[in-house]
């Protein structure tokens, strides 16, 4: 049986006090992190842990912390991801709501590690509670002499400062998220060169996921070992955070060891199907993921075994399709939603959006045409595979090319005859 950390605190009453956290045992990692090892040291040990960014790129984030100047002169920033705006995602909300402390004592840990005496928490325009409970929990720590000047009594000072961005969907990619702490426009930036040699006001900066530093304080009080023995080692351990959404029974955060099997994670962990129907498609990792049929119930949900296939365990946003889903309908709502939040740096995913939209939109309302589907399949090439600034244009063609490799002759019969084939 899986003991959650991650989500441990999530329904205790008042968990985001800091009188109920240190209670249940936090604030106890960081001084240890301090106390016991150097920055290299703990760089090493996040290593050695295998975490990887659980934002959605899965990048390994001890490799992320060693590529910053180890230049003690220079300034660095920690980059607090909690624009988290992905559809069908939904845990840093949790975390931020109910656990902004255990957030806090990561980037404690985080911050210590690449020697940033300055972190900003980027956080969604939307999350009210949750950026007031971060709010009263940044001012709780600081009284505590846990963040600000002389960390837990060391010498070492770290600033942490929440702003809330305006609810655009783009910030949650790293680069535009920076420029707009600089008060620019969130246009994602080119790269090289990357954030961690030239990031936020052009200095070295981190930026790391709230999931993410919540793993830290488990794998400094724990160790490597504990942690290893989670999930899939060696390239997917640890826990994750599954935000169960769609057509099942109990849909939620699921916090479960990295690389559980989907059919466990929809019948064991999320009540099964509503009605018992059938599942058709899943999308495994939010709007962006390319969706997976019912044949691939049995796959790992991991970094590894979802690229496999063609698709990416992204966020860890699972959206549950049944049988009644008309999946053309399905995919326009996702491409509307990638148009709309295109920031319009450049021409394939500017304008291919919004074709996408108009083709799929002519589908669904029956004035579709056979040569549509090969349009739309063209049209996909031209946006993806490296042809735009950020990975957004690559999300908005995901949906799109996998819903008419395993759904072709549900976008045929609306061609056909002018209906969901889901209504017959
Ligand atoms: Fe902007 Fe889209 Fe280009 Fe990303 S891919 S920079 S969202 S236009």
């Amino acid at each position: 049986m899986y003991e959650p950390v991650i989500l441990r605190n999530v329904g205790i009453e008042n968990s985001w006090d800091i009188d109920v956290y240190t209670e249940r045992g936090g604030y106890r990692q960081a001084p240890k992190a301090l106390g016991e090892y150097d920055p290299g040291g703990l760089i090493d040990l996040v290593k050695q842990s295998g975490l990887r960014g659980r934002g959605g790129a899965g990048f390994p984030t001890g490799l992320k912390w060693g590529f910053v100047p180890k230049d003690p002169t220079l300034t660095k920033y920690l980059v607090i991801n909690a624009d988290e705006s992905e559809p069908g995602t939904f845990s840093n909300r949790a975390i931020l709501e109910n656990d902004p402390h255990q957030m806090i004592e990561g980037i404690i840990i985080g911050g210590y590690a690449i020697g940033a005496s300055t972190a900003f928490i980027y956080c969604r325009g939307e999350f009210a509670v949750g950026a007031q409970r971060t709010s009263a929990a940044l001012e709780q720590a600081k009284e505590r002499g846990f963040i600000g000047k002389g960390v837990f009594g060391t010498d070492y000072n770290l600033d942490i400062y929440l702003v809330r961005g305006a609810g655009a969907y783009i910030c949650g990619e790293e680069t535009a998220l920076l420029e707009s702490l600089e008060g620019n426009r969130p246009m994602p930036r080119t790269r090289p060169p990357f954030p961690a040699v030239e990031g936020l006001y052009s200095k070295p900066t981190v930026i790391n996921n709230v999931e993410t530093l919540c793993n830290l304080p488990h794998i400094v009080e724990r160790g490597v070992e504990w942690y290893t023995s989670i999930g899939r080692p060696p390239r997917n351990t640890g826990p994750k955070v599954f935000c169960v959404s769609g057509l099942v029974r109990d849909p939620g955060n699921k916090e479960l060891p990295l690389g559980v099997p989907l059919r466990e994670l929809i019948y064991e962990h999320s009540g099964g199907m509503i009605d018992d129907r059938p599942v058709k498609a899943v999308i495994p990792g939010g709007a962006s993921a390319q969706m997976i049929g019912a044949d691939q119930l049995d796959i790992n949900m991991d970094f590894d075994s979802l690229a496999a296939v063609g698709s990416m365990l992204g966020s860890g946003g699972v959206i549950v399709m049944n049988d009644q889903v008309c999946i053309p309908h399905a995919v326009l709502r996702i491409a509307e939603f990638f148009s709309h939040e295109s920031c319009g740096k450049c021409t394939p995913c500017r304008e291919g959006t919004s074709w996408l939209v108009q083709i799929l939109r002519r589908i669904c309302n029956g004035q579709g045409r056979f040569e549509d589907l090969d349009l739309l399949l063209d049209l996909c090439g031209k946006i993806a595979g490296g042809r735009t600034v950020c990975a957004l244009g690559d999300a908005s063609a995901n949906p799109v090319l996998s819903g008419i490799k395993l759904f072709r002759e549900e976008y045929e019969h609306h061609i056909k005859h002018g209906t969901c084939p889901t209504q017959n």
